[in-house]
């Protein structure tokens, strides 16, 4: 089966302290949303990477990429005002989605992705039409309450979702085709809606959404233990 991987670097995010969106600075020298593209092509060179790069940062990107020492082949779309619509730009590219095609999403702030539980995601596509990453949670997890208060919940019933999410394309292109929800969080969210159920498989908690400043440090962390 073909496959596509959607890239997402679309988003402003809170630039988490500093001057760029986060997915554009560098990590041990190399901008985050490489490291996610290198690791989908490690996992099969065959792969088709759709970058989906924030509107105003084009210009750097363009400046970054040149800079890249190795063969890099990529489409580049515009990032939209939502995750919701960088994402329909991406699937603009690759037309009406049939089922012979396998497309991930995948969010360009986790670039600890790697390239055996990205074939964990492809396999369990394969053969279900989905593939949703998960973890299991570590914190104690409280359950606010419309009192304002707050009771605890047992955590082995809940689980933390990663990307990459994988989905045929058909079934991907008609979840999209439906109107935004605030339910909506993730591209799971809204295959479930559109009335196909989720296959999860084995996430990997090095797989971390760098979100605050203290992430970059982790995440560098973890990258020299490669
Ligand atoms: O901001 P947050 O980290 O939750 O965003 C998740 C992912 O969605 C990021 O990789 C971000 O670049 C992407 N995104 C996007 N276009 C937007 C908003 C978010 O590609 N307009």
């Amino acid at each position: 089966m073909k496959k596509t991987a959607i890239i997402l670097a679309g988003g402003e995010g809170h630039r988490a302290g500093g001057d760029v969106p986060k997915q554009f600075r560098e990590l041990l020298g190399k901008p985050m949303y490489l490291y996610s593209m290198e690791a989908f092509l490690a996992a099969d060179p065959e792969t088709e990477l759709i970058l989906v790069c924030h509107p105003g940062m084009m210009d750097l990107l363009e400046v970054q990429t040149a800079e890249y020492p190795g063969e890099l082949s990529y489409t580049l779309v515009c990032g939209g005002r939502s995750r919701r619509e960088s994402v329909e730009h991406a699937l603009m590219e690759i037309g009406s989605g049939n089922a012979e095609r396998l497309v991930a999403v995948h969010d360009s702030a986790r670039p600890l992705i790697d390239a055996a539980t990205i074939l964990r995601g492809w396999e369990t596509a394969r053969h279900s039409g989905s593939a949703v990453p998960v973890v299991p949670v570590t914190d104690s997890l409280r359950h606010k309450m419309p009192d304002g208060g707050s009771r605890a919940v047992d955590r082995s019933q809940f689980m933390a979702v990663q990307t990459p999410q994988i989905f045929r394309a058909d079934i991907l292109a008609e979840a999209y085709r439906q109107p935004d929800s605030p339910a909506f969080t993730d591209d799971a969210s809204m295959v479930e809606a559109a009335g196909h159920s989720v296959t999860l498989y084995e996430g990997n908690p090095r797989n971390i959404k760098v979100t605050n400043p203290c992430d970059f440090a982790v995440a560098e962390a973890l990258l020299k233990l490669r």
